[in-house]
């Protein structure tokens, strides 16, 4: 479960969140959604453990993150939080198996059981044919199915997605909302996706709507 309080955030004199409180159950999707410019970014970061607020906590299962020292905090955002950008940010020199072992070989697994837990997760994800080739050898909407088999690989408790479908054709998207729902269903995985995706915000189980650094809705 993921708990924000009056995180507050500025960049110099602009201040871009004035006071969030949110709370998001373990198995929700929730959208984030709002004009731009309007912190939902720099939201998604902060709940991420990638920037820091200015004031306010943030609680995931728990543990009160901005207490933990750099080392620690490192290593539970390595394990608790996945993330997928809007560009897929796949490593260009390894394959698809590669880069999915990544954040279990950081967490410490074995070489070997990290290539098995990532063939499995891209088995999963219906990509077990691609799993040799380089991300330049993959389409779009493969490439972004395997930053979320990246995402998944260390079961975090939540997979954070910013602008996910935003560089996708209307097929790779709808088939990348499909798999956000069917993750959900089969292994209760929770997701904050920020989008300016209307479709896929009608259909996540709540929608966060954010203007100027305040939910209004
Ligand atoms: P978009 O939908 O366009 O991606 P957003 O709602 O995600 O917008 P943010 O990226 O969170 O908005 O940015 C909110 C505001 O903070 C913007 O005015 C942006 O220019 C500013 N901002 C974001 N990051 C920084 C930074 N590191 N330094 C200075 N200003 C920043």
């Amino acid at each position: 479960m993921i708990e924000l309080q009056g995180i507050t955030k500025s960049f110099g004199s602009l201040q871009v969140l004035r006071g969030i409180d949110l709370t998001i159950e373990r198995g929700e999707v929730v959208s984030i959604v709002g004009p731009s410019g309007a912190g939902k970014t720099t939201l998604l970061q902060i709940m991420g453990t990638l920037d820091k607020p200015d004031s306010g906590s943030i609680r995931l299962n728990g543990v009160e993150v901005n207490r933990l020292g750099e080392k620690k905090l490192s290593a539970f955002r390595n394990k608790e939080i996945g993330f997928v950008f809007q560009f897929h940010q796949l490593l260009p020199e390894f394959t698809a198996l590669e880069n999915v072992t990544i954040p279990a070989l950081i967490q410490g697994v074995s070489a070997g059981t990290a290539r098995k837990q990532a063939q499995e997760m891209l088995d999963m994800l219906g990509l077990s044919e691609r799993a040799a080739h380089k991300p330049a050898e993959l389409s779009g909407g493969e490439k972004q199915r395997v930053a979320v088999a990246r995402a998944l690989i260390n079961h975090p408790s939540v997979v954070l997605a910013d602008e996910p479908s935003g560089s996708l054709d209307t097929q790779n998207k709808e088939e990348l909302h499909r798999l956000f729902f069917d993750l959900r269903d089969k292994l209760g995985q929770t997701f904050v996706i920020v989008t300016h995706d209307e479709g896929l915000a009608a259909q996540t189980d709540r929608t966060i709507h954010l203007v100027d650094g305040q939910i209004v809705r």
